[in-house]
């Protein structure tokens, strides 16, 4: 069963974020004009993510997700990948990107060793792709994922937040897009976590609308059973096609979750949502050893409580959780930095 926190949920998943930087502006994610960094000596290098991850393992990891700010910016990342996909004890190792420089590293990602990709595409028009991600790039990401599709991965999905009033029109193009293609993608409610600064509750468009708007098109929907820890619920169209719907905001999995987030500088976070991480560069630099890494790992997860998004859905008047202000003030608090 390996360590257990305080409701009883094992630590299953990590999400390895190996840089803070993007060549996006998502403005559900990066809205601001100017961001703090974190300072480059204090970015983990492949061999100290590598030595932490195996400490992972020996708390119960058995899947890894390598994510960003945008992770294909990181020089050289086919190097970790492969370093990762020999780690015995791994049954699943994939990588969340927005597709930018894709069509240009798909294939040595394959070859490294990286079975899943999952890329974010949240419209098919670029001129909405300029307005909203704030850089003209939309083939780009396209010609990445035919390149992707061309490579061979064992699977692609497709990650599409929906924000009201931008892309809700194009949840039935986006599923068509998906399905040509073979990938399965999933909807994903907009979350008021990180740099979300502009959130808003009649911004979301829940899972249920979701549901519905699809319905309507393609008429019944199904309803696939158990979703166990996984943050996707997945459903089928009446021709087999199966997408996702990531219910974050109006029906969190926090009972469920046993994923946390590893910062590109080594902090550790237990929850999308918290405030303190936990830091493991410095006693990772200072020389301890697995045993002694694990000890300090395992008494932090034995004490986690952390149920963030289920919180949030009690607080009334919700607004984004985070100021500029603060997110300036403490930049792990970023999405982008703590990797979503
Ligand atoms: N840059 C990569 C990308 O965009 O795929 C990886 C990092 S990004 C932080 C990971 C995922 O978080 C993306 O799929 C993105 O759409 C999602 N995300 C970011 N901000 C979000 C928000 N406010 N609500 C819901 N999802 C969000
Ligand atoms: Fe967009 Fe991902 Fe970059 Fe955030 S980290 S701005 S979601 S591409
Ligand atoms: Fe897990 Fe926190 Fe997200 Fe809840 S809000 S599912 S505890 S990361």
């Amino acid at each position: 069963m390996g360590t257990l926190d305080l409701h009883g949920r094992p630590l299953r998943n990590l999400r390895l974020s190996v840089t803070d930087r993007c060549n996006l502006r998502c403005r559900y994610c990066m809205p601001e004009e100017s961001y703090t960094w974190l300072p480059r000596e204090d970015i983990l290098s492949f061999e100290e993510a590598l030595r932490l991850t195996e400490v992972f393992t020996d708390l119960g990891v058995r899947r890894v997700r390598l994510t960003g700010g945008e992770p294909l910016l990181r020089r050289n990342l086919p190097a970790l990948v492969a370093m990762l996909a020999e780690l015995p004890e791994l049954e699943d190792l994939a990588l969340t990107s927005n597709g930018v420089h894709l069509q240009e590293q798909a294939q040595s990602l394959r070859e490294a060793g990286l079975p899943r990709l999952t890329v974010s595409l949240d419209t098919l028009k670029a001129d909405r792709f300029e307005a909203f991600n704030r850089r003209p790039h939309l083939h780009r990401v396209l010609a990445g994922l035919d390149a992707a599709a061309d490579a061979g991965f064992d699977s692609i999905k497709l990650n599409s937040v929906i924000i009201r009033g931008f892309n809700d029109d194009e949840i039935v193009d986006l599923l068509a897009y998906a399905r040509d293609r073979q990938m399965e993608i999933r909807f994903i409610e907009y979350m008021d976590v990180g740099g979300a600064t502009d959130w808003e509750p009649g911004k979301v468009v829940g899972k249920e609308e979701i549901r519905f708007i699809l319905q309507q098109h393609y008429g019944a929907v199904e309803e696939l059973g158990e979703q166990g820890s996984a943050p996707a619920q997945r459903f089928r169209l009446q021709d087999g096609t199966v997408f996702g719907i990531v219910a974050s905001t109006t029906a969190p999995f926090c009972s469920q979750c046993d994923r946390s987030r590893l910062t590109a500088d080594g902090r550790w976070y237990l929850c999308l949502y918290g405030e303190q991480g936990l830091d493991l560069r410095e006693p990772l630099r200072a020389g301890l050893d697995r045993q002694a890494l694990a000890e300090i790992l395992r008494r932090h997860w034995q004490q986690r409580d952390d149920r963030g998004a289920e919180q949030r859905l009690q607080a009334t008047d919700r607004t984004a959780l985070w100021n500029r202000e603060k997110l300036h003030g403490k930049p792990h608090l970023e999405m982008h930095t703590r990797g979503g």
